[in-house]
């Protein structure tokens, strides 16, 4: 296989299988996945990327790409593929006066928040920094802000792409819209991105943040005030309910440490109407302990890190539902109880306000009207306890299924492959017709893959 070309470009960027560094390269978040790429392309700008590209046509290999390396599924990396990693380019750039962000195809939400932070400017990213912020948005992304200013995709203004056929572009929507439409939430299916282009909004630099942790027994009823009242939160608060076991936290007694709980992830981004708004979804509940107080946004956003380190071993599922019924909260209950693991999680997101605002067609993200996501979580160290943790998530998620609408969201697919109708829904068809245009070959292959019209005609 002839990479003297890539090679004379990047140098020691270019990692074969088996040269000093290949292992460490190839690893990502999840360490269940255990892929061995023919070589790693490690990118400092979009030539390098364009020149991989070629690299790979010519030698009839998929592309995976890198940005953060979170995904669950691992497909920043592939077998016997050549693997852009986008770690080199982060570079985040603030303009405050037009509130704008120019952000590298590598960057993490950390870097970004850090930059924009010090003007005092945000945009919707995850709730978890070292994600990175192309893999996040292209699926969509939402976190603490997005019921106040939408997903990622609602916030990018422009993107710089290299694609299929090497070419560097721009894409927005004035040029090359069809691109442009598709990239918000079809994910890495139709080139690489090395710079996005988001508009930001004034926020915090304190904002109302934290955890409220209930009993399990009180559970039911504080989820079922929460499933009641939390589309009537204000746009400017965000509540994700997780039922976990209780870390040793200090606000919480030693008695309940390691104990089942209901949390109550908690953003506001008003520290003077916040609390109250927040306490109407506790049902009048008491909580064992609560550490919501104003914190600085940026470390709002890296409290969760501690939770989510790379190297664990992750496996999890995703539903949409339009309502927590009262059985849907019965069955939560009850399969809290039976945590495989103390890493693991049930995990339930909300959405809705500004993300609803726009029509499920408008961006290839087809989700719009989910109020609330269920993700259950395993997260455990020993390969020997694949078989059971990841039976007991199985299990689970089948019960969930029963309380579900059909789809999800793609970023939450731990399946490497087949869950394009789900991911994409109604808009899987829009979706051929770019792809057939900008990726005929079908180059970007290692994702929920959008076939290329042609491939199926
Ligand atoms: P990578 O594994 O590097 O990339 C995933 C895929 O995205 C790639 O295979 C490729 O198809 C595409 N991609 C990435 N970069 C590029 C690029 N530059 N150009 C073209 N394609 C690219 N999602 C949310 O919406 N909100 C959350 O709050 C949230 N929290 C998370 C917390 C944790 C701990 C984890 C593990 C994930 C979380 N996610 C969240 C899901 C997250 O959006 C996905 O895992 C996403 O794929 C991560 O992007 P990445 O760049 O880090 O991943």
């Amino acid at each position: 296989m002839d990479f003297e070309v890539l090679r004379a470009r990047l140098g020691a960027g270019l990692i074969k299988d088996g040269e000093p560094g290949y292992d460490q390269a190839r690893q990502v978040w999840n360490a269940m996945i255990d892929r061995r790429p023919a070589a790693i392309a490690k990118c400092q700008t979009p030539e390098d990327v364009s020149t991989a590209l070629e690299t790979a046509r010519s030698a009839g290999l998929p592309v995976s790409i890198r940005g953060g390396g979170h995904n669950i599924a691992g497909s920043a990396v592939g077998d016997g593929t050549v693997m852009i990693d986008l770690s080199a380019m982060r570079s985040v750039v603030i303009d405050p006066h037009r509130r704008v962000a120019r952000v590298g195809g590598g960057a993490t939400w950390a870097a970004f928040d850090a930059e924009a932070q010090r003007h005092g400017l945000a945009t919707p990213g995850g709730v978890v920094s070292s994600t990175g912020v192309s893999g996040l948005t292209l699926g969509g992304g939402f976190g603490w802000l997005a019921r106040q200013h939408g997903l990622s995709i609602d916030n990018l203004i422009a993107l710089e792409m290299v694609l299929a056929d090497g070419r560097i572009v721009s894409v927005s929507e004035d040029e090359k819209p069809d691109l442009f439409w598709a990239v918000r939430g079809g994910s890495g299916n139709f080139g690489v991105v090395t710079e996005l282009t988001f508009q930001l909004h004034q926020v915090g630099p304190q904002v109302l943040f934290g955890p409220t942790f209930f009993a399990l027994e009180d559970a039911r009823d504080v989820l079922t005030a929460y499933a009641r009242h939390a589309s009537d939160l204000p746009r400017a608060g965000c509540v994700w309910a997780n039922l976990m076991t209780a870390p040793p936290a200090g606000v919480l007694p030693e008695s309940v440490h390691g104990a089942k709980v209901l949390t109550l992830m908690q953003f506001h981004a008003d520290l003077e109407s916040g609390r109250d708004d927040l306490s109407r979804l506790y049902g009048g509940v008491s909580p064992l302990g609560d550490a919501l107080s104003p914190r600085p946004f940026t470390e709002a956003q890296a409290f969760l890190d501690p939770a989510y380190e790379f190297g664990a071993r992750n496996y999890w599922r995703t539903h949409n539902h339009l309502t927590l019924s009262a059985d849907l909260i019965d069955t939560l209950v009850s399969l809290a109880r039976d945590l495989p693991t103390p890493e693991s999680e049930i995990l339930i997101c909300q959405l809705g306000g500004a993300i609803a605002d726009i029509p499920s067609g408008a961006t290839a993200f087809p989700h719009r009207q989910i109020p609330f996501m269920s993700t259950p979580g395993v997260r455990w160290q020993d390969p020997a306890d694949d078989h059971r943790v990841i039976g007991w998530l199985k299990d689970v998620s089948d019960q969930l299924a029963a309380h579900s609408v059909p789809g999800c969201y793609v970023n939450f697919i731990a399946e490497a492959e087949g869950r394009s109708q789900d991911a994409y829904g109604d808009n899987l068809a829009r979706l051929t017709d770019v792809k057939q245009r900008y990726d005929p070959d079908n180059l970007f292959r290692v994702n929920q893959n959008v076939p290329p019209r042609l491939a199926h005609a």
